[in-house]
């Protein structure tokens, strides 16, 4: 897995690509902070949801720091001990916490598929379970408001909240629509083209093995994902090879601050990665 920043650099070399004037560092308070969120008491016996927790407090943390302006409790990572752990932070910090649906993106770019087949989708895929939007200012908050009584959210917004890359985003919503392309495909196949039996399949959840090679190309394709080392989002094609280097930049900032805050931290995202 590439890293940001050589190992042998200095904590201040990781420091340098923060710009502190834009950030509030303030080492006690993260430190604090970290040792509450090492203190709810989660459920370990899950190895998956271990391994996501240090990146999951890293996140508080940028958060908190300000380089990231929201961070997103409950999507991904629905730990019920956890989400009631940061609420109460967040409650006892002082920071705006705004309760909603989970955003979808506001253009699904679904246009080469039949519109029936999208709406039946966007209705079988709409989650109403409620997530949580941590913020610190009032100004994020009401954006973020509008966007949960929007239900909607752009690329430019959900790079700009998360502290993304945008590239990385529009590549990520990119593979979200062949998802539903390779799902079109399989319900196709298996119904033979009838649109009846096609949404039965659909709505009953039925599961498809994948045959055909067009079949086999869309998953290899969807599922050719690189994590961006201490974030929580997964690089687009030209991040992963180099062409950009968008996401190696906000990876280096974000290993920073867990760097300042607590070397160990850093020592827990490195391992649950490997
Ligand atoms: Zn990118």
């Amino acid at each position: 897995m590439p890293t940001p920043l050589s190992r042998s650099c200095s904590v201040s070399d990781y420091v340098s690509v923060l710009d502190e004037k834009e950030l509030s560092l303030d080492k006690i308070r993260l430190r604090n902070t970290l040792r509450k969120l090492r203190q709810i008491p989660i459920d370990r016996k899950d190895r998956a949801d271990s391994a996501m927790l240090p990146q999951e407090m890293l996140d508080v943390l940028a958060m908190l720091a300000g380089l990231k302006p929201v961070y997103l409790l409950g999507r991904g990572f629905d730990d019920r001990a956890w989400i009631e752990g940061v609420l109460a932070i967040a409650k006892f910090q002082g920071l705006h916490i705004v309760a909603g649906p989970k955003w979808m993106p506001a253009s699904r770019g679904l246009d080469f598929l039949p519109e029936w087949f999208r709406t039946l989708v966007a209705e079988t895929q709409t989650d109403k379970a409620s997530v949580y939007y941590i913020c610190r200012t009032r100004t994020i908050s009401e954006e973020l408001k509008a966007i949960v009584s929007d239900g909607q959210i752009t690329i430019e917004q959900e790079a700009r909240l998360l502290c993304y890359p945008e590239c990385c985003v529009s590549e990520h919503y990119q593979r979200g629509q062949l998802v539903d392309a390779l799902l079109y495909k399989l319900v196709s196949r298996a119904a033979k083209n009838d649109e009846a039996k096609m949404r039965e399949l659909i709505l009953n959840d039925v599961s498809i093995g994948i045959e055909t090679e067009e079949e086999r190309s869309l998953y290899a394709q969807m599922t050719n994902m690189h994590a961006a080392p201490f974030t929580s989002f997964h690089m687009c094609s030209d991040c992963s090879s180099g062409k950009s280097n968008a996401a190696n930049l906000i990876s280096a900032k974000f290993e920073a601050i867990a760097r300042t805050v607590d070397g160990t931290l850093v020592d827990q995202i490195t391992l649950a990665s490997l």
